[in-house]
């Protein structure tokens, strides 16, 4: 089976044109925003990019692609206007995604600030009831982000993602992405044999492997259990190097698609060194 790898490819100038980057970068798998990340709305999609997504995209080898979601989305806003505005935003990203045939919306769970976890992970279920109610028959799929933990964001236990699915009533509609600094900085260490496979076991027992569907590949600035969110290149940072090697030659893992946002330049140049080093800790 050949691992699927790719980065979070950049959408400048339509849709379609990650496609053709990705292509010419050699990607298998990509990550997309499907409108201005840092904006609450954007115009629909226009139906020629959609039509010219769909069609270079199969005449293409990426073979796998996920959305990443708004970063002023929170699901568990303290604020009524503000949780308004995220659980519209987020039925508005699903749409996107759904017309662009992505299978998989990519999101951070939420942040409680200050409402305590437990509320907080009530409120994101409900947020996401609410989201899959209005997108009937869609067939995106609603991916949790393991997060790092920083400041009051939720997601950085895997008993956190666990309880969100346990009160969404669609689960099939749910998946989830480990996010290897996100994991990392949340205090799951996984750069020896013998961590790697505690920390693997754990997301089973509490999450379940069947609801993997991606892996974000990212370095971490930052040490084990720091709760702060800093991405680093592959092989650098605090993560090093046999942590990947770890996941790279994991067998259960290998259909899983991996996908790099480490630090990068406009023409992505980085991208293509970070995946000449996970391509070569593969063992023969
Ligand atoms: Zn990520
Ligand atoms: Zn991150």
């Amino acid at each position: 089976m050949e691992h699927l790898l790719g980065a979070h490819t950049s959408t400048s100038g339509g849709v379609s044109k990650a496609v053709e980057r990705a292509e010419k970068l050699g990607f298998t798998a990509m990550q997309i925003f499907t409108k201005n990340n840092n904006r609450w709305f954007a115009k629909p999609l226009d139906e020629k990019e959609i039509t010219k997504f769909k069609s270079k995209l199969e005449n293409s080898n990426v073979k796998f692609v996920v959305a990443h979601d708004s970063y002023l989305i929170n699901l568990c806003a303290n604020d009524v206007d503000l949780l308004e505005k995220s659980r519209n935003a987020f039925v508005d990203e699903l749409t996107r995604c759904e017309q662009l045939g992505i299978p998989y919306l990519n999101f951070h769970p939420g942040s409680h600030t200050g409402m305590g976890e437990e509320e907080g992970l009530k409120i994101i279920a409900e947020s996401i009831n609410i989201a899959h109610d209005k997108t009937k028959n869609f067939n995106v799929s609603s991916m949790l982000e393991i997060t790092a933990g920083q400041g009051t964001a939720l997601g950085y236990r895997f008993e956190h993602i666990a309880r969100i699915i346990e009160l969404v009533e669609d689960k099939k509609r749910m998946s989830v992405c480990i996010d290897t600094a996100h994991l990392f900085a949340a205090g799951y260490d996984f750069r020896t044999r013998e961590t790697y496979y505690k920390t693997m076991q754990d997301f089973d027992k509490i999450i379940g492997l069947e609801k993997l569907k991606c892996f974000h590949m990212n370095g971490s600035k930052k040490e084990l259990g720091s709760r702060v969110d800093r991405h680093e290149h592959i092989g650098n940072g605090f993560i090093g190097i046999e942590g990947f090697k770890n996941i790279m030659n994991d067998e259960k893992l290998i259909s899983i698609p991996k996908i790099l946002e480490t630090p990068k330049g406009k023409e992505q140049l980085e991208d293509l060194e970070n995946l000449e080093v996970l391509k070569s800790l593969i063992a023969v």
